[in-house]
This record gives structure tokens, sequence and C-alpha cells, in this order.
């Protein structure tokens, strides 16, 4: 990979800020149009196979893969007790991470909370600031959305739809799975569309005992849907497939790229097109205007090292920055000819925030894998999905919108879920013997699309380099609350009908933000008025303004974002490239 030199005395083609899921994909297609383009991103590029370091075993990491005593993770309890900034209280913290920060292996990657505050209503906001952002960590289940999630208003009459149909879209999630790869299994099923897979990986016993009593239920659990490799990908050097070491459960990455992140996925490939300039340590503060125009005329950014001031010009700004941050940077971009945000003469910049709730979940025992000679489940990028089934041919009466859950069984290096009690050598057999039987699932539900539920600049509180700091104005509202009881139940019923004996059902609803699936703060919509972005994430006030991450969203599905974002985000930039070519820009 060559690293040609940010020249700053330049005007880029377009300025890109963010080096995630978005930032990424928005690298490669203009990047492969022939745009010259300046990649900004706000942490450092880490040596990601030194931080992730997926073969290490346990024994030898000094804390058994755990944070160092002088850094502490936030709980549950600590989000729900505690108001944001999250910090008092634990004054003898150097550092304080997010509840996803609870590992030696995380620790450089996900951002110092005290740096990095927010205030308002409780929310676990979980931020990765380095070369790559989340996509170094993410989970890799890789959904796509369909006409129940875009056409969703039509069915149930709330909120909006989406300017765009899943037949706009099919291409690009097809272009999505051939150029970063996806494992998983054809079900045909019109509310989870299939992808173009490469070879699965394997359900266990006791997910296949699931399976099959679901298909009593008219309910489809699949293969995890990984973003991940399997087969590998002839036209990529920086990655390697799959070879099933089950690292990236326990070290939340891969470091041999097997799982899709960015940096290797994306923007190193891009870089060899020699098109692309990246700098990191680039602290993106505002989108500057050109007085005479109104149009973006660049970006000004703090090196987050020097604290030095720079401003870089362009002829288009793409924000990437992530849902929450783009809203942010939106806000922070005041100018004369735009007082209320950039791109924000609808007023819904920040609003229609939307997410996914979860906690409930259940935990059984398989019995008749108790004792069984153990299996090599551990060596898996995920274990099962369970698709939507509410509100699709009929209607609950008590919500609206669905939930999937994800799960999993089998023998792992740590025994999950075990209730197992006692010590020594028989508590080492019981261990033993019980831990290829459990299985285990949570739900992830849409929540909807609220215009009340919103975020905006704190106007006190600023971070480690000056810049207001968010605030959130947000809860999961009755729908998502009444979903969530649905869960808890449909969990426990479909368990006890696969024969499992419960081991633990859990109720609790787990903070607003748990999910990391942050979505629609300048959502798309033909509508200038009540809209922020047209199909093409292009800025209605702005036209050469775009915001390709997951900020464009109209509503959250239940499924996961990540292919979503990055199929969307393909479509806007060819469209951005052949606009830029007639000089619409
Ligand atoms: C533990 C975990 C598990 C997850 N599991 C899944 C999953 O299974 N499936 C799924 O679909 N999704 C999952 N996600 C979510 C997924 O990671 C995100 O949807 C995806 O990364 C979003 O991409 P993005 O580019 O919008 O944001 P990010 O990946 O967060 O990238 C944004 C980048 O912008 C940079 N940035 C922010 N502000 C500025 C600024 N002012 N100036 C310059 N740069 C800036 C950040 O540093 C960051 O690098 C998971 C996330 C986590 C953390
Ligand atoms: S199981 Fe596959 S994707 Fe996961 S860390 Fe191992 S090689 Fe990477």
């Amino acid at each position: 990979m060559t690293e040609p030199e940010t020249d700053l005395t330049k005007t880029y083609d377009a300025v890109i800020i963010g080096s995630g899921a978005a930032g990424g994909m928005a690298a490669h297609v203009l990047t492969s149009h022939g745009l010259q383009v300046l990649l900004l991103e706000a942490g450092k590029k880490l040596p990601i196979e030194q931080e992730l370091r997926s073969m290490e075993w346990p024994y030898d990491n000094a804390h058994r893969g755990s944070l160092p005593p002088e850094s502490h993770s936030l709980t549950f309890n600590e989000y729900t007790i505690r108001k944001p900034p999250y910090g008092a209280g634990l004054e003898n913290a150097q550092h304080l991470r997010s509840y996803v920060g609870n590992s030696d292996y995380l620790k450089n990657i996900v951002v110092d909370e005290r740096e990095n505050p927010y205030t308002g209503t409780n929310y676990a906001w979980v931020r990765a600031r380095c070369l790559g952002g989340k996509t170094n960590i993410w989970g890799r289940l890789a959904l796509r959305l369909s006409d129940y999630d875009f056409k969703a208003k039509s069915r149930d009459g709330f909120g909006e739809d989406w300017p765009i149909s899943y037949s706009d879209i099919e291409p690009y999630y097809d272009k999505v799975d051939l150029y970063l790869g996806i494992m998983g299994v054809k079900e045909n099923l019109p509310h989870l569309p299939d992808s173009i897979f490469q070879r699965p990986q394997k359900l266990n016993c006791a997910e296949v005992t699931l399976k099959q009593s679901l298909q009593k239920m008219g309910r489809v659990l699949t293969q995890y849907r990984a973003g991940v490799t399997s087969e590998g990908l002839k036209h990529n050097k920086y990655r390697s497939r799959c070879y099933g070491r089950g690292a990236c459960e326990r070290k939340g990455g891969c470091d041999i790229h097997a799982a899709f992140d960015s940096p290797t996925g994306l923007i190193y490939p891009a870089m060899d097109s020699a098109n692309l300039s990246l700098r990191t340590n680039a602290v993106v503060r505002e989108v500057t205007i050109d007085p005479q125009t109104g149009k973006a005329s660049g970006v000004r950014f703090i090196d987050s090292q020097t604290m030095k001031d720079y401003t870089v010009r362009a002829k288009i700004v793409v924000l990437a920055a992530s849902t929450l941050e783009s809203a942010r940077l939106l806000l922070l971009s005041k100018s004369r000819l735009h007082p209320n945000g950039l791109a924000n003469s609808s007023g819904h910049v920040g609003h229609n925030f939307c997410e996914h709730i979860m906690g409930p979940g259940v935990t059984g025992r398989a019995k008749d894998l108790v004792g069984k000679p153990a299996t090599l489940d551990d060596g898996r990028p995920g274990g099962f999905y369970l698709a939507r089934f509410r509100n699709l041919s009929e209607k609950h009466p008590k919500f609206i919108r669905g939930y999937g859950f994800e799960g999993g069984s089998g023998c792992r290096m740590f025994p999950s879920g075990a209730d197992v009690h006692g010590f020594g050598a028989s508590f080492k057999e019981e261990v033993r013997k019980n831990q290829g039987a459990y299985i285990s699932m949570g739900a992830f539900g849409e929540v909807l699309a609220r215009y009340e539920n919103f975020v905006d600049l704190d106007p006190v509180v600023k971070d480690k380099w000056g810049i207001p700091a968010l605030r959130f104005h947000y809860n999961f509202g009755d729908n998502g609350h009444r979903m969530a009881e649905d869960m808890k139940e449909t969990a426990q019923e479909m368990f006890e009908a696969a024969g499992f004996e419960m081991v633990h059902v859990r109720n609790r609803v787990l903070t607003e933000g748990w999910s990391i699936h942050e979505l629609g703060t300048a959502r798309m919509g033909n509508d200038p008025k009540t809209s922020v972005l047209n199909q093409f994430q292009q800025s209605h006030d702005v036209k050469n303004l775009f915001v390709v991450d997951g900020s464009a969203f109209v509503n959250a599905s239940c499924q996961n974002p990540t292919w979503t974002i990055m199929a969307l985000c393909w479509r806007s930039c060819d469209f951005l490239a052949d606009e830029f070519r007639k000089g619409n820009l």
C-alpha cells in the first residue's frame, strides 16, 4: 500500500470525513471513478494486528484479556444510575471506556470517555476513533433490509417510507457481497433477502434442534450471515480467508482480516489506485462554506496530537463520521447562510434518531448433549440468526414492526451461560460435562424513528479539542418496551418448544445505545421540508454535500445496518461521481 502525502494546499475533488464502513466505501467508490480524494480520520492508524493479537492465549496475557486495573469500563448499572458525562465517582480510573472496552485487546480502539464526553439522557455510546472506526471490532452480522422496511409506513402507517425500494439497492447489495465477502445460506425470505453467499459455517447440534422445532412454528433460523470471507477474495491482497479460529468472539476483531474491516477491505486497495490521500489524527470540527454560493468549500480540522488548526479545500464534502458524529458536524457548521447548522433548513438534523432495543433473551440446556465429547464450535465467526416473524402477515395487537434474535451454542474456550456452581475438580468436571449443551439467544428490535428523539449540541460541555459535545434527548418509547415484553415471552416459548431446559430468562432491557446501531439523524426523503437528504444522500440544501453513513436511514428496521450503510453509500457515490463528471455539483 502506498500512502501519498497529504497536500493541504491543493483543492481535492472530494474530502471524506471518517474512515469506517461508510468512509471506507466512499473512498473505494470515488477513487475507482478517478476522483482525487482526501480521507480525514480523527483517530490514529493503529497497528491493529498487534492490538487484536487473535492467537494470544489467555494465560499469555497479564490480565487474562481483561482491562488493566487502572482502566475502567462502564457497566450496565453505571450507565443507568449515573448521569452523562460518565465520569463522576470514577475518578480513580485513569482511563474510562464504554462497556465494549472491557478488554485488553480493545483498550486503544474504543475512545476514552473523558476525552469524548456527551450529556443528556442515558445512552451507552460506543465509539472507535481509529482508522477503520467500529469495523475493526464489529460483530460481523451482515443482513439486508427489504421492502418491509423501506415501505414500512405503507404497511402500518407510522413514520415515513424511504424514497427508495429494495429493487433500487439490490444491485448494490450484490456489489458489496462480491467485493467484501459474506457467508450464509439462502432462505428465500421476502423480509430478509438473501445475499450472494460464500461457503457457510455449520450449525451445531443444539442449533439444528432449535431450527427444526422453529420450522413447525413457521419461523426461520439460519446460519449467522457473517461479513467474513470463507473462500478468500482474489481481488484483495490485504485479506485472508477465515481459518475458523474463533478469535472474533473473544477478541472482537480478526487480525488476518477474514472478517471485513474498512482499512483492509476498502481503504488500502483504494490507496493503491494513487487517488487517495489519508490523514489520520485529523479531528474535523466544521464544514466550511463559500459565502458567495452557500456551497461547501472544504473542512476545518484540528490535529489531535499537536492541537494545530488546519483548513482543506474540496469541491465535494462527504460526511461519513457515523450517524451521531455526522449530525454533530452538521450542527457545528453554522454560518450566516446556514444559521441552524448545515443542511438543516428542515430542522430535522439530529432528529428521527433510531436504533435497536436489546436485552431480553434466554439461555437453555440441551439435556441430551450433557456429557457428550467436546466439539469445535469456537472456530466460527458467529452462531445463528433467527429472522423476524412479527408483523409480517399478521398484525400484533401490542406493537408495530419486529425483532430478530442472534444466538449460538456449543463448546467455547470460555463456556458461557454456565449455571454451574462449586469449586475445584468437581466444578471443572461439571463445566466440561455441560459446556457443549448450552444455547443462548438475545433479541434486537426496531426502535421507531420519532422526531422527538434527537441530539443537539450541549451549550457548556466540550470535548478534549474544545468542540461542543452532543446532548441526547432519547428513549425507547412505549412501542419498544411492549416489543421487549414480547421478545422475552417468545424466546422462552421457542426454547421450551425445542425441549431445552431453561437456565436463564433475561428480562432486563439494556440501556439505550447498547446495540451500537445508531441511525437516522439526517434522514433521506423526497420532501426537503421533512428530510435532510435526497435518495442519493445528497443534502437538499447544499448540493455538493453528501452524508453517506447511517444518518440517512428513515427507520432502523430490526436488521443490523452495516451492509445497508455500505450498499447505500456505493449507490450514492456512483451518483456523485456521475454528477461531478457532468459538472452538476
Ligand atoms: C462491538 C460492535 C459490534 C457490532 N456488531 C455489528 C453487527 O454484527 N452488524 C452490523 O451491521 N453492525 C455492527 N456494529 C455496528 C457497525 O460497526 C457500524 O454500523 C459501522 O461501523 C458504522 O460505520 P460508520 O462508518 O458509520 O461509523 P464508524 O465505523 O464508527 O466510523 C466512523 C469514523 O469516523 C471517525 N470520525 C468521527 N468523528 C470524526 C471527526 N469529527 N473528524 C474525523 N473523523 C471522525 C471515527 O473516528 C471513525 O473512525 C457493531 C459495532 C460494534 C462496536
Ligand atoms: S473465526 Fe474467522 S473471522 Fe473470526 S477471527 Fe477467526 S479467522 Fe477471523
